[in-house]
């Protein structure tokens, strides 16, 4: 038996984990299963599985929670400081699938227990990859890539990585790779949200939308793998079955190719180092039909551009990258700011942010400060844009 816990276990990425862990309750033992205003979820999920913990991060909720395990033998806790508490617990294998910055103090703090971390929280590593990675060799914890694209790439790399030349990672397009700069910039959250392929949480996909997801999946491969940004090249694949490549210097290409689940790159992390069965479709390569590429057009999609900016000047970048997309984006769900006005701010913050004189490799409070400036600095520089 494995010991394993989920933080994030009500969003998409932790629903599609629990289900694999569900189908084999004879090799796993469920620790700690965490998740945020989704309470009825998150209560099923913990007595379906017998988790020993249950967290929240919202401390208000916890009397619901109590309620909802009553009786079960899971043991409910609320808040930030119980999140953090659970993520010391000892475990085999723990999923960190938080959205957004939250997730990279919880991946630092089971970085420092567990056997394999299974990150999908992509923040993590773009705005504390130099800290991840060391606290993950401090403690001989072992580092695996979730995201779709990292983990093909992981799998294509397979331990040959003194020889690698160049990393192609796949972009869908999302469903503006067609629209002209004037629809975009009237484009509404419900138009954004619509991805064509992948079925997945809001925020990570009005981030497909914008590119900023494959801007920030940019800088988590160069955070990740040992290679130059001018080693990683994005390349637009409406079908998202090649979910990336790798290029070795022989010439020769290796692609992962599967159908966009989401259960594949999960259950390959969970199966590591071996591969097991998964409930995903085999691809029939005669109804597929063709697999189409063309390049990023840079001019709608001027998030790949920022991505590079942040992957040359290195340190607290990534961070201020990060939390003015989050900050725009939050700003464009509350319909504040129009979709191209994203890119925009994100732009402007690089720009005016503060952060000279930084560390190559900074600790959690200059990452979380740069952070804390970088939101202030977004939400200032919305103040002169109009709707
Ligand atoms: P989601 O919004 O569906 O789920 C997020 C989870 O995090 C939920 O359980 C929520 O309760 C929890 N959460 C949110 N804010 C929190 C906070 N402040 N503190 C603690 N917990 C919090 O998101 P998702 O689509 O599953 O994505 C999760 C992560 O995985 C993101 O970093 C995303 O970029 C990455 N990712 C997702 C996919 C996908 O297919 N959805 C693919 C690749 C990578
Ligand atoms: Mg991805």
């Amino acid at each position: 038996m494995r010991r394993v816990s989920v933080f994030g276990a009500t969003g998409s990425v932790g629903q599609n984990t629990i289900d694999l862990i569900a189908r084999r309750p004879e090799d796993f033992e469920v620790v700690v299963l965490t998740g945020g205003r989704n309470i009825g979820l998150l209560a099923e999920q913990a007595q379906q599985l017998g988790a020993e913990f249950a967290v929240t991060a919202h401390t208000e909720l916890l009397p619901d929670l109590q309620a909802a395990l009553a009786g079960s033998g899971t043991k409910a806790t609320a808040g930030r400081e119980a999140l953090l508490a659970a993520a010391d617990i000892p475990t085999d294998w723990a999923m960190v699938s938080v959205v957004g910055f939250a997730g990279l103090e919880i991946s630092l703090r089971v970085a420092e227990q567990a056997r394999v971390l299974a990150l999908a929280n992509k923040e993590s590593l773009v705005c504390g990859g130099t800290l991840l990675k060391s606290v993950c060799i401090r403690h001989e914890t072992t580092l695996l890539p979730v995201d779709s694209e990292h983990s093909a790439i992981f799998q294509c790399i397979n331990g040959q990585d003194k020889v690698v030349e160049r990393i192609i990672l796949t972009a869908s397009g999302g469903p503006f790779l067609n629209a002209s700069l004037e629809h975009m910039a009237k484009a509404t959250p419900e138009q954004a949200v619509a991805h064509p392929n992948w079925d997945m949480g809001q925020r990570i996909s009005i981030d497909s939308a914008s590119m900023f997801n494959k801007a920030m999946e940019l800088i988590e491969t160069y955070a990740f793998f040992d290679v130059r940004a001018d080693q990683i090249e994005v390349i637009i694949h409406p079908q998202s079955i090649i979910h990336s490549m790798v290029g070795y210097t022989d010439g020769a290409l290796m692609a992962h190719l599967g159908p966009p689940d989401m259960r594949a790159p999960i259950g390959f992390a969970l199966n590591w180092p071996e591969r097991a069965d998964l409930p995903v479709e085999r691809l029939d390569f005669g109804t597929l039909g063709a697999l189409t590429f063309q390049h990023p057009d840079t001019n709608r999609f001027p998030a790949i551009a920022l991505a590079e900016q942040v992957m040359a000047r290195g340190g607290l970048s990534g961070a201020v990258f990060n939390a003015a997309k989050e900050q725009a984006l939050d700003l464009f769900l509350d319909r504040r700011i129009g979709f191209l006005d994203m890119a925009r701010i994100v732009e402007k913050t690089l720009e005016s942010t503060q952060i000279e004189g930084q560390d190559s490799a900074p600790n959690l409070d200059a990452i979380t400060q740069a952070d804390n400036m970088a939101r202030a600095r977004a939400v200032e520089l919305s103040k002169d844009i109009n709707v």
